[in-house]
């Protein structure tokens, strides 16, 4: 069938809007037609060619919409249903069944790779592969083929306009604060960086009953948007020390969990020194492959301090999108704070709000 896509064609270059040809769903996959997709900061990295997905792709992986058909072989889902897009994983591997399908061991080719596992395409122009299967799913379009496994069903008044996210930016913050370090109530967290990664992570450690939540960023605004949100303390590191600033609020102790939502190098050092003894911190923020950060071995070694390297929040979407929803309902998670929407011609215009940091999450309707 004939479609609209966004399609990245070059590194910051923008996105261009074309009708493309979307193929027949396979038999283990559904039809989707995109009522919304959020624009996440790995959509830029990627057009960018910070990994390697081929171009001309479609990119998008914070799809929302409607069952449009599904393929011979789909049981639990059906035409007419709504449903957020999260990432694909294969199923069958040992991370994939002990529950971690974040770190499934085909996780790079089937959500990177630009095309099906097979090697087939989705979209196509005038015959020519147009890089499909983005985060397996390639959202910046109006219909995509999705495998019924990375789609995850909501109730049917659901606000779909409004979930996207919840299949990757939203879930990588709040799976790393409630699946990964799990503050309990009481308890201190520190996270650098107010971006839409960082805010989910703060509302779930809101959620969690955490009561000292120190946000740490270089642009004021951000950090003022995170005091409104209900963080308790807020570092400008550009002004101040992050750690020392964070050691005295503590009362010198360190903070028991810290999430690192930059990916810049010595962010991630500022992390780990933050720490109090035995804490616990994440990375989540993507950098170039290859990076590398300071880690201070001799003085860290008698910390006792776990670093985690988290993958979209290590959460199963099936069980933890539901989890988000009800909390969102229940007034808990109010993440609707964070979007701002945009109609999807305007999708170059969403990329360079969220760049600036004028958008925290864009949020394209389609
Ligand atoms: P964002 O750009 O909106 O937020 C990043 C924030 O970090 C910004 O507010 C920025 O001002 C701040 N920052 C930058 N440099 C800083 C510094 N030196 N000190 C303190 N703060 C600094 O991005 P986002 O949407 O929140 O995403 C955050 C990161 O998470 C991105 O790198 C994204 O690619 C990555 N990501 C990872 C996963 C995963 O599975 N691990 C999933 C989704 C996104
Ligand atoms: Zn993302």
């Amino acid at each position: 069938m004939k479609i609209t896509a966004a399609v990245a064609t070059a590194p910051e270059t923008d996105l261009d809007i074309r009708e493309l040809e979307l193929d027949e769903p396979r038999p283990d996959e559904a039809t989707v037609r995109l009522v919304a997709s959020g624009v996440c900061h790995t959509d830029a990295i990627v057009r960018d060619q910070w990994y390697p997905t081929p171009l001309p792709a479609v990119l998008g992986h914070e799809g929302s919409g409607i069952v449009e058909a599904v393929g011979s072989a789909v049981s639990d889902l059906k035409v007419g249903d709504k449903v957020v897009l999260g990432p694909a994983s294969c199923g069958v591997c040992e991370q994939c069944i002990t529950g971690h399908p974040q770190y499934c061991v085909d996780f790079y080719a089937y959500n990177f790779g630009g095309t099906r596992p097979d090697g087939s395409v989705a979209f196509t122009q005038d015959g020519q592969a147009i890089s499909s299967n983005f985060f397996g799913q390639s959202s910046f379009a109006s219909y995509t083929n999705v495998r019924a496994r990375n789609a995850v069903k909501v109730a049917d008044d659901a606000p779909l306009e409004l979930l996207g996210p919840l299949g990757c930016g939203i879930m990588t913050g709040s799976g790393a604060v409630l699946n990964v370090l799990k503050p309990g109530p009481g308890e201190s967290i520190a996270i650098f960086g107010t971006g839409a990664v960082g805010l989910a992570g703060m509302l779930a450690a809101i959620a969690a009953g955490a009561t000292t939540i120190i946000m740490v960023d270089i642009v004021p605004s951000r950090l003022e948007f995170a005091k409104e949100l209900g963080a308790t303390h807020v570092v400008n590191s550009r002004e101040d020390d992050a750690v020392e600033r964070i050691r005295e609020i503590t009362g010198g102790r360190g903070v028991s969990y810290a999430l690192d939502t930059t990916g810049v190098p010595p962010v991630f050092s500022q992390m780990t020194k933050s720490l109090a003894l035995r804490g616990h911190g994440a990375l989540v923020g993507a950098a170039k492959l290859g990076t590398e950060a300071p880690f201070d071995i001799g003085t860290l070694l008698v910390s006792g301090i776990t670093v985690s390297m988290v993958v979209e929040g290590d959460a199963v979407p099936r069980e933890f999108i539901p989890k988000l929803i009800s909390l969102y309902e229940r007034g808990l998670f109010p993440f609707d704070k964070l979007v701002k929407t945009y109609g999807f011609s305007d999708i170059n215009t969403a990329f360079a709000d969220s760049e600036s940091g004028e958008t925290i999450k864009p949020v394209l309707l389609y």
